[in-house]
C-alpha cells in the first residue's frame, strides 16, 4: 500500500479483513476490556481525566486490605460507581457479540469487566476474569445472594450491605487489587485461548497480567488474531487485523459485514 493511500479506504479494508476471519471461524474467542463498557457509560480507571476513578486512588482503596480493615472506605467510594454499573446498559459492540456467538462465529467471550453487560446483550457463554457485580457474598457465612435487593438500598444511603442472616459484611463478587483470580474462569478462559482458531481483542489495552498472555496462548498454537482498541497493545505486530478505534463504531460495522456480506 502506498503512503498516499487514504485512511478511509484502510480502515475499510481492515473492516472487511475482520469480517472474512469471523465468518469463517468455527472456535472463535473474544477477549473484552474497559473500552467495550466505556460506551455504556463505565468509566475506565486507567484512562486520564474519568473523574469517578480519579477521586481516590483506585490499587489502594479498591483493594482486598483496605475491603478488610476499613471497609466503610471502600462502601463510599464504590457508591457512584456502583450505580452506575448496575444500570448501565449494553451497547452496539456487545450486541454484535452476542449476535456472532448466536450464529455460531463466537464460542465463548473473556470479558475482565464486572458490569454482566454481555450477558444483557444475549450474549450466553461468558467467563469473567474479575468476577460481577450481580452477586454479593457474606464475608462472614459465605452465603451468596443477588445483588440488587442489597446494593439498590446501599447505592441510595451509602449504608454498608449486611448479611439477613449473621449480619456480616456483604462483599461485591468481584475481584479486588490483590485478590486471587477466580481458578475455575482462569482455567476455561485458557482452555478457550488454546483451542480457538480465531481471538479477537474487543476494547483491552492487554495490560493487565494474567489475562494478556491468553491471546499468545491463542497464536502459539495458530490462531489468528484480531485486534480492535482506541491505543496499541503490545501484539499488534503479530495481529493479522488491527483497528486502532472505538468498539462501538467498529464492531456494528464489522457484523454489518458478516452478516450481509
Ligand atoms: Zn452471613
Amino acid at each position: 500500500m502506498s503512503d498516499s493511500a487514504s485512511p478511509a479506504l484502510a480502515f475499510s479494508a481492515a473492516i472487511e479483513d475482520a469480517a472474512v476471519l469471523i465468518r469463517n471461524a468455527e472456535r472463535g474467542v473474544v477477549l473484552t476490556g474497559a473500552g467495550i463498557s466505556t460506551p455504556s457509560g463505565i468509566p475506565d480507571f486507567r484512562s486520564e481525566g474519568s473523574g469517578l476513578w480519579s477521586r481516590d486512588e483506585p490499587m489502594d482503596v479498591a483493594s482486598l486490605s483496605t475491603f478488610r480493615t476499613a471497609p466503610e472506605r471502600f462502601f463510599r467510594w464504590f457508591q457512584p460507581l456502583a450505580g452506575q454499573i448496575l444500570n448501565a446498559q449494553p451497547n452496539r459492540a456487545h450486541m454484535a457479540l452476542a449476535d456472532f456467538e448466536r450464529a455460531g462465529h463466537v464460542r465463548t467471550i473473556i470479558t475482565q469487566n464486572i458490569d454482566a453487560l454481555h450477558q444483557k446483550a444475549g450474549s450466553k457463554n461468558v467467563v469473567e476474569m474479575h468476577g460481577t457485580l450481580q452477586t454479593v457474598s457474606c464475608t462472614n457465612c459465605f452465603q451468596q445472594f443477588k445483588s440488587t435487593p442489597f446494593l439498590q438500598p446501599y447505592i441510595e444511603s451509602g449504608d454498608i450491605p449486611r448479611c439477613p442472616g449473621c449480619n456480616g459484611i456483604l462483599k461485591p463478587d468481584v475481584i479486588l487489587f490483590g485478590e486471587q483470580l477466580p481458578q475455575s474462569s482462569w482455567y476455561e478462559a485458557q482452555r478457550a485461548a488454546r483451542q480457538c482458531d480465531l481471538m479477537m481483542i474487543a476494547g483491552s489495552s492487554l495490560e493487565v497480567l494474567p489475562v494478556a498472555r491468553l491471546p499468545m496462548q491463542a497464536l502459539d498454537r495458530g490462531a489468528h488474531l484480531i485486534i480492535i482498541n482506541n491505543t496499541p497493545t503490545y501484539l499488534n505486530v503479530r495481529a493479522d487485523v488491527v483497528i486502532l478505534d472505538d468498539v462501538a463504531t467498529t464492531l456494528p460495522e464489522i457484523a454489518k459485514r458478516v452478516f450481509h456480506g
